[in-house]
């Protein structure tokens, strides 16, 4: 407590003892500035998509002791040499093969990654907040969250929601490439044979107050652009892209416009960029467009041939025609992905950027980018750009702790509130 003296009497107290001590102390030199590597490895890092979850499920994959010469982008060793501090694991269910069974294969995901946990506790640990994030970071842990993508896991009813997140889940992408039946999604919209929404229901915007309520962060990577903007309006706490890039430099549907950036930069939310070779490179993507007709049908005839056998197996063959395909097209130079967290920075604002890998989730990534392991190349390319130390932190995992803080601290408000009486727990039947 300060003596009970003027404030004047204060100021020149105060002046008096600092050139008092700027008489006795030498001269600070000036801190010389950090290096990539100090920055890097310093930092708390998040990443908040990999779809390694299939590969523990499916493949029995063990992040402990990976098959020699593994191509995977996650494990243990990659997670530590690249620093990574927290992976947030996709729960993702594909919608096809697994029609009739979506809350059984979301179970199942879910059970994968606590699995894993189990197996390794000293390497791996799961994390249902913040505070848990920062408890794994200081304990050398990777922090494991769950996050599923695509809302039709839910199959249409909020008690299901619930149950995901006593499970642990901490986002959900409201929609897959598969419009739901409550939200249309970017990878669908221009298929007359969908039925869409124009944009989220009314049940729809249910399931973001609920999850607003609960404290799961509402993801809009994936969604079309009118479900986009209706989620903003619907959503009382700010929301993540968490796989995303930007469409003025790559003009894929799955990457924000300008506008959306700048939105969701307005209204507190994160942008986590995506390392895909179709959504950072333009030239990669337009490749890839052109050999689409071939493509498909080189992998719908993989599918026809293991058209009897169990799901599982058909996604791994059809997946392996696609990375085929994909491995046609010269990787993109690294520095497409620092374009593109430098574009989301400029334009949503460096409060407002992250990092959103799809690492095991895509048939492609930039040359240089081989695994979590390369994940200091990316400070080193944000330095080299005029980023500070400060600045690179956000980006790495500071902007997605803030929202995370703030999700949670908006579902405390809400419990407290007289909840309002939701349309229906389940969308009604059509
Ligand atoms: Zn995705």
């Amino acid at each position: 407590m300060l003596p009970r003296i003027g404030l004047c009497a204060v100021v020149s107290l105060l002046t008096v003892t600092s050139s008092l001590m700027a008489q006795t102390k030498p001269a600070k030199k000036p801190a010389k500035p950090l290096s990539a590597k100090q920055i890097h490895s310093s930092s708390l890092i998040i990443d908040t998509h990999a779809d390694t979850t299939q590969r523990l499920l499916d493949d029995n994959f063990d992040m402990a002791n990976p098959p020699a010469g593994d191509q995977g982008y996650l494990d243990f060793a990659k997670a530590k040499a690249g620093n990574l501090g927290a992976e947030f694991f996709s729960i993702w269910v594909e919608p096809k093969e697994f029609k009739g069974q979506y809350a059984h294969r979301t179970l199942a995901l879910i059970d994968s990654v606590y699995q894993q946990a189990a197996k390794h506790p000293d390497q791996m640990t799961m994390a249902f907040s913040s505070t848990d994030i920062e408890r794994a970071h200081r304990e050398h842990k990777l922090a494991a969250l769950l996050g599923i993508e695509g809302g039709h896991s839910i199959e249409n009813d909020l008690r299901l929601l619930r149950a995901y997140y006593r499970l642990g889940v901490r986002y959900m992408t409201l929609t897959w490439s598969n419009t739901n039946e409550w939200a249309d999604s970017s990878g669908d919209i221009d298929d007359t044979s969908v039925q869409h929404h124009n944009g989220l229901t009314e049940f729809g915007k249910d399931v973001v107050y609920e999850m607003n309520r609960l404290g799961m962060i509402v993801d809009i990577s994936h969604v079309s652009d009118k479900t986009f903007y209706d989620t903003l309006l619907a959503s009382r706490a700010p929301v993540i892209a968490s796989h995303s890039s930007s469409r003025a430099l790559t003009n894929h549907p799955r990457n924000m416009t300008d506008d959306m950036l700048r939105e969701i930069g307005r209204r507190g939310g994160v942008v986590m960029v995506n390392y895909y070779s179709a959504f950072v490179d333009e030239k990669w993507r337009q490749a890839y467009e052109a050999q689409s007709k071939e493509r498909s049908a080189a992998i719908d005839a993989v599918a026809q041939q293991y058209k009897d056998v169990d799901p599982v197996t058909r996604y791994r063959e059809t997946d392996k025609v696609a990375k085929q395909w994909a491995a046609k097209i010269p990787r993109p130079p690294f520095e497409a992905i620092i374009d593109h967290i430098d574009h989301v920075a400029k334009v949503a604002g460096i409060d407002h950027t992250g990092l959103g890998s799809d690492f095991d989730g895509t048939p492609s990534m930039p040359e240089g980018l081989d695994s979590a392991a390369d994940l200091p190349k990316i400070t080193e390319g944000l330095l080299k750009r005029g980023y500070t130390a400060e600045q690179i932190r956000k980006v790495l995992g500071g902007n997605l702790m803030r929202v995370f803080r703030e999700v949670e601290t908006v579902s405390r408000q809400l419990k407290t509130q007289e909840r309002p009486s939701l349309a229906r727990q389940m969308n009604a039947p059509k």
